[in-house]
C-alpha cells in the first residue's frame, strides 16, 4: 500500500469521527486498506448526517461484490440483495414507503453486467432514490476478472490475452437512460465525494453518482495513479441543464471530467402515481 493510499484511509476514518458521523457508522469496514470504496462510504455518513436523516429512515441496498458489503457498515436498514437486483429491490422499498431515504450501492459488474437491464428502467421512471455506482473496472470480490468497464486490452484472469470488448461508460449510460441527476467523482477526492453524494441525496428523483473507485488489490491498470493523470473538474462555465452537452463531456477520455453533469428535476414516479390516485378518487 502506498503512503498516499494509507493516508487516505487513515484520514478518512479520522475525518468520519470528527464529523460526528457516529449516527450512521456501524461495523468497521472490512475492505482492503486503500480500497476506493472508503471515500464514498464516508461521504454517505457525512451526507446523511448533514441532511439529518435518522438511522430508522435510511435504507442502503446493495447487490453482490465488494460494494455489496456497504449496508453492513452503515447504521440504518440494509438489504444485501441478489447479484444485479439491488435496483428493483430498492424501487420496491421506495414504492412501499416513500418516506424512506433509499440509497443503492453497486459495482460495475453488478450494475452494468448482471443488473444492466434494471438501470434504464429505474432512470426513466425517475424513482426518488440515489444510486452510487462504485466503478473499479474489475470483479474484485472474485479476485480479478474483466468487467463491463474494463479498458480494451486489459489483461485479467478472464482476459489473459487482453480484453477484446470496449468498456461501457456508466456516466454516459445514466444520461442516455434519462436519469434526472448524474455526477461523476474520483474517490481519491474525499471532500468532493461527500459534497456530491450529499447533493445527489438532496435531489428529488433518480440521482446517479458514478464513483471512480480503484481496486488496489486486483486492478493494476485502472489505479489511483492512472485516474489522477486524466481526471479534471468540469469547466467553471459548465451548466448541467443539457443532456446532449452532458453526454459530450461524459464521453471525453482525456481529460476524464468529474462533477455534476446533469441536474434537472422532473416529476418522480411517486408524483405521477399520486396524480393518478387523485384522479381515480375524483367523483
Ligand atoms: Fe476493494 Fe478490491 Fe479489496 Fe474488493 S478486492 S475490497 S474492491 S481493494
Ligand atoms: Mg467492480
Amino acid at each position: 500500500m502506498s503512503l498516499l493510499t494509507k493516508r487516505h484511509v487513515v484520514e478518512g476514518l479520522k475525518r468520519a469521527r470528527e464529523a460526528g458521523a457516529r449516527e450512521h457508522r456501524d461495523i468497521l469496514p472490512t475492505w482492503c486498506p486503500g480500497c476506493g470504496h472508503f471515500a464514498p462510504l464516508q461521504g454517505l455518513y457525512e451526507a446523511a448526517e448533514r441532511m439529518g436523516v435518522a438511522a430508522k429512515d435510511l435504507v442502503v441496498v446493495s447487490g453482490i461484490g465488494c460494494s455489496g458489503r456497504f449496508p453492513f457498515f452503515v447504521k440504518g436498514f440494509g438489504f444485501h440483495s441478489l447479484h444485479g437486483r439491488s435496483l428493483p429491490v430498492a424501487t420496491g422499498m421506495k414504492i412501499a414507503n416513500p418516506a424512506l431515504t433509499v440509497v443503492v450501492v453497486g459495482g460495475d459488474g453488478d450494475g452494468l453486467g448482471i443488473g444492466g437491464g434494471h438501470f434504464p428502467h429505474a432512470a426513466r421512471n425517475n424513482f426518488d432514490i440515489t444510486y452510487l455506482l462504485l466503478d473499479n473496472s474489475i470483479y474484485g470480490l472474485t479476485k480479478g476478472q474483466a468487467s463491463p468497464t474494463s479498458p480494451f486490452g486489459m489483461v485479467s484472469g478472464t482476459t489473459p490475452f487482453g480484453n477484446i470488448a470496449e468498456p461501457l461508460n456508466a456516466t454516459t449510460l445514466a444520461l442516455a437512460y434519462g436519469a434526472s441527476y448524474v455526477a461523476r467523482v474520483f474517490s481519491r477526492e474525499r471532500d468532493d465525494c461527500t459534497e456530491i453524494i450529499a447533493d445527489a441525496m438532496s435531489h428529488k428523483g433518480f440521482s446517479v453518482v458514478h464513483v471512480l473507485s480503484p481496486c488496489v488489490e486486483f486492478n493494476k491498470v485502472v489505479t489511483y495513479g492512472s485516474i489522477k493523470q486524466r481526471i479534471h473538474e468540469l469547466p467553471a462555465h459548465y451548466v448541467p441543464d443539457s443532456r446532449t452537452t452532458a453526454i459530450t463531456y461524459a464521453e471525453c477520455e482525456d481529460p476524464v471530467y468529474q462533477g455534476v453533469f446533469y441536474n434537472q428535476p422532473r416529476p418522480t414516479y411517486h408524483d405521477h402515481m399520486q396524480a393518478i390516485f387523485d384522479k381515480v378518487k375524483q367523483p
